[in-house]
């Protein structure tokens, strides 16, 4: 892109979060280059309102109606205002829209995903939820190569280490983490982990979901089912290592032993750019130094972090499981954050939920979040089991 070509026409879903931030932060600097047009989110009416106004665009979505309903009444004739899931629809096929960005929390947004790339749009993808729930049903929808970039930071260094190499010549793929903030600690101290403990991520400023799973591991493992489908390969390639610091975020081993590995300072404004800029490098940053810096990576231990072990499961049996992690995983951290549960009592409880479905491989989305639905309620369940 030069002054001379086009802007880029950018929507942002989930505008209002942690990514989502980290997506206009990139936007705010690049403004020769990329245009914000469509901002959408669930409740925070004022962030969105405000949001729009700097970037000066056209539509504004939120799903909660009290929320829509101050849009509405603050729009004065600047903003188009949408509601709920029709709002991200008409988004992801807009004609005034060139990328997408689907960087909201939860399963929502699957339905627009499925539209944008039908649409043929550009889409960025930190939302992992929407692969590991609906890969079958949204991978197949990718028209060319690039169309959709994935932003989430592993699977983003994966994507660019993978460009110009053929799929038939990986390994393997590992996914780093930095171990969260309990890398070291015993069973026992495990035990008497507090939401506040937890929300203390030692790397990473993220949103409250996703840091309580990196806390478990549970990100890592739901990350490790992510890059299976985006990259369709089988359960036994993908592997997860421990590299404290996050420098190194994805490497690829070749069947001639090669490895190939991407690293970068762990800030999502970084593969946010990527995904905006590719296959142009913006030049927004500078890695901080070199001199100094030692990498080491081990092997998650799956005992003191059963997750790792549950998602390996997952997604060697797929069938119904990656739904239900989905659904069981959100009611989880749900109950963890509200103190009902303990941070052991995640993994257990999730496991149970997977242990006790014995309802078939669904055929499609609607059955997939049927069953992530079921998962929601059955740990739910067993999480009242253990207050
Ligand atoms: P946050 O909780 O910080 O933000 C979630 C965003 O999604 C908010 O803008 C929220 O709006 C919006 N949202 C929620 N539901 C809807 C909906 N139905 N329609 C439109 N917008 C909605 O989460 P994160 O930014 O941390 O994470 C977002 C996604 O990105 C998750 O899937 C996460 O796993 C993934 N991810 C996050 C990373 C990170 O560094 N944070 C890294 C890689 C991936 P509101 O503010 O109104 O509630
Ligand atoms: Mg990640």
């Amino acid at each position: 892109m030069t002054r001379e070509t086009p802007r880029k026409r950018v929507a942002v879903i989930g505008a209002t979060g942690s990514v989502g931030s980290s997506v206009l932060e990139v936007c705010r600097r690049s403004r020769d280059d990329i245009e914000v047009v469509a901002l959408a989110a669930h409740t925070n009416c004022e962030k969105l309102l405000s949001l729009g106004r700097e970037f000066g665009a056209k539509m504004l979505s939120a799903t909660a109606p009290e929320a829509v309903k101050t849009l509405k009444a603050h729009a004065g004739g600047v903003f188009q205002v949408f509601q709920g899931p029709e709002g991200l629809l008409f988004m992801a096929q807009s004609e005034e829209v060139d990328h997408i960005v689907f960087a909201s929390s939860g399963t929502d947004a699957i339905p627009a995903l499925q539209v944008a790339l039908r649409a043929g749009k550009e889409v960025s993808l930190a939302n992992k939820e929407s692969v590991v729930l609906g890969g079958p049903w949204v991978m197949p929808l990718v028209r060319y190569p690039d169309q959709l970039r994935p932003l989430d930071s592993e699977h983003n260094a994966l994507w660019q280490c993978l460009h110009g190499e053929n799929i038939r010549n990986v390994r393997r793929l590992y996914l780093t983490a930095s171990g969260g903030p309990f890398r070291t600690f015993s069973r026992e101290e495990l035990k008497k982990v507090t939401p506040d403990m937890a929300l203390k991520h030692p790397v990473w400023a993220m949103g409250a979901k996703i840091t309580i799973d990196s806390a478990t591991l549970m990100n890592k493992g739901i990350e490790l089912i992510e890059a299976m489908y985006l990259f369709n390969l089988e359960a036994e390639q993908l592997k997860a290592l421990i590299s404290p610091g996050s420098f190194v975020h994805g490497l690829v081993e070749f069947q001639d032993g090669f490895v190939k590995m991407l690293a970068g300072d762990p800030d999502m404004t970084l593969p946010a750019a990527s995904c905006l800029f590719w296959p142009r490098r913006s030049s927004l940053f500078e890695c901080s130094a070199l001199e100094g810096r030692t990498l080491s990576f081990e092997a998650p231990d799956e005992e003191r972090f059963p997750s790792i072990r549950l998602a390996k499961e997952v997604m060697r049996k797929k069938g119904p499981y990656p739904a239900l992690l989905i659904g069981a995983d959100e009611v989880a951290v749900e109950r963890f954050l509200r103190r009902q549960i303990s941070f052991t009592d995640i993994p257990e409880v999730i496991e149970s939920t997977l242990e006790s479905c014995h309802l078939p491989t669904p055929e499609k989305l609607e059955d997939a979040f049927v069953l992530s639905d079921w998962a929601r309620a059955q740990c739910a369940n067993f999480c009242d089991a253990r207050e």
